[in-house]
């Protein structure tokens, strides 16, 4: 037994941590920002992908073919959750024939959970829209509301890998002390701007709004996932003219047109913002996203 014990250590010793042939946790998300969490609280433990890029629309990530093959092979599938992915992943999990990663299963990690929505619809007839059924999916949009999110990943990994409990554990709580450090400097640059109203293309900002004391006025669109009408357009250039609204957000994934005629007509300030890293240059994680929209929002309000 004590000879076993020592051939293991010196294994060890002579390999690294990993034992030779530990394969990694095979963990594919729907979004960037979620593959940054699972990779920074896996760190060598995990494989990641994600199927999103970060310049598509949250609700309807193009499908390919190799995302079946890379879901078929997965441990783990992370979502947002909410219904947020319902255009594309359902029928990508029912193609992938993988029973680990369906919904209800232990691979199925919806980050939603102990996330409560905002503006969850009164009733479910799709009246308020068809892309967001079960209330605003776009939580990760606020820091503080992205933690439960890295906690939710976090316990899906130790429970797939409980031998790895301790990095985990110190890989998330290192990640959460990053960004409750990193909030402290977001809340002080937007803090000037407390109240400041603002509209945006798609509804993706009323978590970011209430968390740095903004004001979401409403979108572009008529309502989420429905295309704007000329009277809607109309009323908001009215509405945002009558209360000196001064900034137009538009999201990677829709047409310049509109938003730009809006902020034209207004005397507002157009800026493009990510919803996930990798939607503009340079924000690869969701940190350098974060600083990416507070900088542009503030050097936008500041002019
Ligand atoms: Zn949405």
């Amino acid at each position: 037994m004590k000879l076993k014990l020592l051939l293991v250590m010196l294994l060890t010793v002579a390999f690294g941590a990993l034992p030779v042939h530990a394969a990694k946790i095979r963990v594919v998300t729907t979004l960037t920002d979620l593959a940054d969490f699972t990779r920074t609280v896996g760190g060598d433990f995990v494989e990641v992908r994600s199927l999103a890029t970060g310049i598509e629309d949250t609700h309807g990530v193009p499908m390919k073919p190799s995302f079946v093959s890379l879901l078929n092979r997965a441990d783990l599938v992370v979502l947002v959750g909410f219904d947020c992915e319902h255009a594309f992943l359902p029928a990508l999990l029912e193609a992938s024939k993988n029973p680990r990663i369906q919904l209800g299963k232990p691979g199925y990690v919806d980050c939603s959970k102990g996330v409560t929505p905002v503006d969850v619809p009164k009733s479910t007839d799709h009246s308020e829209g068809d892309v967001h059924p079960y209330g605003n999916p776009h939580y990760l949009l606020d820091p503080v509301l992205a933690k439960i999110a890295v906690q939710n990943i976090c316990a899906a990994l130790v429970a797939t890998a409980p031998e790895h409990e301790a990095e985990f554990v110190k890989n998330r709580d290192a990640y959460l002390t990053t960004l409750d450090a990193k909030m402290v400097g977001w809340q002080s640059e937007l803090a000037p701007f407390k109240g400041t109203k603002f509209v945006s293309y798609h509804e993706h900002w009323p978590y970011f709004a209430a968390r740095f004391g903004l004001v979401y006025h409403g979108t572009i669109e008529f309502k989420p996932g429905v295309d704007p009408t000329p009277r809607h357009i109309e009323s908001l250039i009215a509405e945002m003219k009558a209360e000196h609204i001064p900034l137009v957000v538009r999201e990677p994934q829709f047409p310049e047109k509109v938003p730009a005629l809006i902020a034209k007509q207004t005397g507002a300030t157009l800026v493009k913002l990510p919803i996930m890293p990798g939607g503009v240059p340079d924000t690869d994680t969701y940190i350098a996203e974060m600083d990416y929209i507070v900088h542009t929002v503030a050097g936008a309000l500041k002019k």
